[in-house]
């Protein structure tokens, strides 16, 4: 049934089981004679499918039982806001990693809310790197950082240790590759780009940082709430809860989150090594922060990347082009994406460098 080689950035790929189970619960789910989509949150089979998700993001991730696992609504873009709201006293300042558009747009709400230290920034190389020596004052609210950098396509592999209470947008590569939950009081991801369909979104946070959080924020920001109503203080996204589910069982069936990061290495590694060896083509990001799930890459020239495009949509190859403020192209490589299907963009790079040297030769004759 597959179709395309979907490279978009999000709401990203999903396994195919994963679609065709979704479309059945839509019709008639659990032979209840109820779609998923009309079925009460309230009800046992829904409450099942809460906790199930939640002992799947556990299990997965390894996250100790002093930390609660969350599912809000509003995308990672409304947590730029929450975080601030919850945590940033008027006393004390927040300390934040720069390290591209998304991390901006953080920065940009936390301000609404208090004073805001942006302590280290890349954006003098227009954020191909992640500021790896800096300091800051311990004695922040909070430090935020930004683990994937899905526009720009670098990552973090290091995070800062034995500071400030952490907090970390892991939008675009939570579920990608093992970390330490330890290393965070709170960690937040949009769903849509690599755990589920969009609506949903993923906070894991420790309970004692939770616990001193402002008291005096509507009930719809406030962690706390939602941690004591079980994510159900109102109605939840119930289908993307599910299909995330499903998506996740998926995962597990993968070899878990530290299968998968062995196949995403792989398929990083295969589409990097070709960048690296196409005259046509080069990267954008530094080496040692090249990101494992968006890898962004620039054409020689207009001709090219025009000309490249095209002959990737005509192999089925879409969603590879960059986003408008970096341009080029970015394949984001999420846990779905299949080995097979970066084989088939390699390719396309390959036979694509043949056919255009050959023209230019041709040209100069
Ligand atoms: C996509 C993305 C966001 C925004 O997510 P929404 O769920 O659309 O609000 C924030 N941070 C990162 C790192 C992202 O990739």
């Amino acid at each position: 049934m597959h179709k395309k080689h979907n490279f978009g950035a999000g709401p990203c790929i999903l396994p195919p089981s994963v679609m065709e189970q979704a479309a059945r619960a839509v019709i008639n789910w659990r032979g209840m004679g109820l779609s998923i989509l009309e079925v009460s949150h309230r009800s046992p089979e829904f409450e099942d499918v809460v906790l199930k998700t939640q002992l799947l993001v556990r299990e997965l991730l390894a996250v100790p039982d002093h930390y609660s696992i969350l599912f809000l609504q509003g995308g990672a873009s409304t947590q730029f806001a929450m975080v601030a709201m919850n945590f940033l006293d008027t006393g004390k300042k927040a300390a934040y990693l720069d390290t591209g558009y998304f991390a901006q747009k953080a920065i940009k709400e936390a301000r609404l809310f208090g004073e805001v230290d942006v302590f280290a920034s890349s954006g003098d190389k227009d954020y191909t790197y992640i500021p790896v020596d800096f300091n800051y004052d311990k004695q922040v609210a909070y430090l935020h950082c930004t683990s994937n950098n899905t526009i720009e396509g670098t990552e973090m592999f290091d995070f800062p240790k034995g500071g400030a209470p952490l907090i970390c947008d892991m939008s675009s590569d939570i579920f990608s590759r093992e970390i330490n939950i330890t290393d965070f009081d709170l960690i937040y991801a949009g769903a849509q780009k690599n755990m589920g369909p969009a609506g949903m979104t993923l906070v894991i946070a420790k309970n004692e940082f939770i616990n001193q959080a402002k008291k005096e924020i509507p009930s719809m920001m406030d962690y706390q709430i939602f941690r004591d109503n079980m994510s159900m203080y109102n109605t939840p996204p119930v289908f993307s809860i599910y299909v995330a589910m499903l998506n996740l069982l998926w995962l597990k069936d993968q070899g878990g989150v530290s299968g998968i990061e062995q196949k995403n290495i792989a398929k990083a590694k295969l589409l990097y090594a070709e960048i690296d060896r196409n005259p046509l083509f080069h990267g954008t990001a530094d080496v040692e922060h090249r990101s494992r799930m968006n890898v962004t890459f620039l054409a020689v020239n207009k001709e090219v990347e025009a000309g490249f495009l095209k002959f990737a949509a005509d192999q089925g190859i879409v969603g590879i082009k960059g986003y408008r403020t970096v341009g080029g192209f970015r394949a984001s490589l999420y846990n779905a994406l299949p080995l097979s299907s970066v084989e088939i963009l390699v390719d396309a790079m390959a036979t694509f460098e043949k056919e255009y040297s050959g023209k230019i030769a041709l040209e100069l004759e």
